[in-house]
């Protein structure tokens, strides 16, 4: 039995969450007014691992289709594999009715996802994640994005697809480092919005470590839901969306300090979340107990909370000159409590001097 989520925007669509059984896809398709034919989009990997599962749903539907794998990693988001993707849709002749596939991990999606917003001024969006980030959070929202030599997701839209099809069985051939990396992001839910599911983590920390079906099954559904309901409060992140970014803003600039080779995204939010925790229990809204419960449960997924002796301007600096940062001006999302946040853009640079050095 598959669980749905309704994400009701002015073009709603669900998100079907199941394991090991994607018959939701082969009737949405059957049902649907589509050209019975698809673009799958893919990387090597997903497509060596999974791709004949994927291809038994559809043949059932009796969709034809043609497919396009790229080499798997961040740096395929660039604009020779979009333009690739260009191509290939020219070459197969796609119209303006024939659905894309994104199937894979968000590097599929967000490069996928943004050829299908441009191509012929938009085409059908079909989203298949595959990977714990991309059924938690990338897949929901409708970012698209490829990145610039400048700077990470600098060019993108926003597109919202005409389905989502989660089948967490999918995850079983992750590693454990790309799998458990992604609890700083599942976390931050908790932390922002979602007492419950924070509380939910620490309660069946065992489980979840084993990697037990059910209890990822119901993380999934939760954080789909959850980043489903900001996005229809927010959809262009005008304000409320931006709670997401949560640990990010020292994230992004950790992450660009070590030219991205030091730690991966998650790795880097990691400590923006401690760091982000911190400051808020230095500013008095939250109590140390608080404070430790978050460290703590990130450090059960083996995720970093420390940074290496670095001068704490030189962070600073790279955080002003962030997409996000308003003219300089920078913005923390801060902690009030577990599922409760609050908008700070006028946090004291010694305070935050101070702050990363505890991090050391
Ligand atoms: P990824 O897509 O690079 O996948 C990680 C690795 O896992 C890749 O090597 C991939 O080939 C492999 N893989 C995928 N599925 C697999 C499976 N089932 N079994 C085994 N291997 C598998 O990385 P990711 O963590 O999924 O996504 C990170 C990207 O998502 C970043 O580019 C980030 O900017 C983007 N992102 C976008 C949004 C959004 O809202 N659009 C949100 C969060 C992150």
């Amino acid at each position: 039995m598959s669980q749905i989520i309704n994400v009701n925007l002015d073009q709603s669509y669900n998100i079907n969450i199941s394991y090991n059984d994607l018959s939701d896809l082969s009737n949405f398709l059957k049902n649907s007014s589509f050209v019975k034919r698809l673009f799958i989009i893919s990387d090597t990997n997903v497509c060596r691992l999974h791709l004949k599962t994927l291809l038994n749903y559809i043949e059932k539907s009796n969709f034809s289709y043609s497919i396009y794998c790229f080499e798997p990693g961040e740096k395929s988001k660039s604009k020779e594999v979009l333009f690739d993707i260009y191509d290939f849709l020219i070459e197969s002749k796609a119209d303006r009715k024939t659905p894309l596939v994104a199937f894979g991990g968000g590097v599929v999606g967000d490069v996928a996802s943004f050829a299908a917003s441009t191509f012929m001024r938009g085409m059908p969006l079909i989203h298949i994640p595959t990977t714990v980030v991309s059924q938690t959070d990338s897949s929901i929202g409708g970012k698209t994005a490829i990145n610039h030599p400048k700077g990470k997701n600098l060019i993108g839209t926003f597109y919202q697809p005409n389905a989502v099809f989660i089948d967490t069985k999918f995850l079983d051939t992750l590693s454990d480092e790309v799998f458990f990396d992604a609890f700083s992001e599942i976390i931050k839910y908790g932390i922002i919005m979602d007492r419950q599911l924070f509380s939910f983590i620490e309660e069946h920390i065992g489980d979840i470590l084993k990697r037990d079906n059910k209890a990822i099954q119901k993380l999934v559904y939760d954080c789909a839901k959850d980043k489903s309901l900001i996005v229809q409060k927010d959809e262009k992140e005008a304000n409320l969306r931006a709670i997401l970014n949560f640990g990010h803003t020292l994230g992004h600039a950790i992450e660009a300090f070590f030219e991205y080779k030091k730690y991966t995204h998650p790795q880097a939010v990691s400590i923006g979340e401690v760091f982000a925790a911190r400051l808020s229990y230095k500013l008095g809204l939250i109590g140390e107990q608080t404070f430790i419960r978050i460290k703590n449960l990130l450090e059960k997924f083996h995720l970093p909370t420390k940074i290496d002796n670095i001068d704490p301007s030189l962070l600073i600096e790279i955080m002003q000159r962030d997409k996000k940062a308003k003219g300089g001006i920078l913005e923390f999302i801060l902690t009030k409590g577990i599922g409760e946040v609050i908008i700070a853009n006028d946090v004291k640079h010694s305070l935050l001097i101070e702050t990363i050095r505890e991090l050391q």
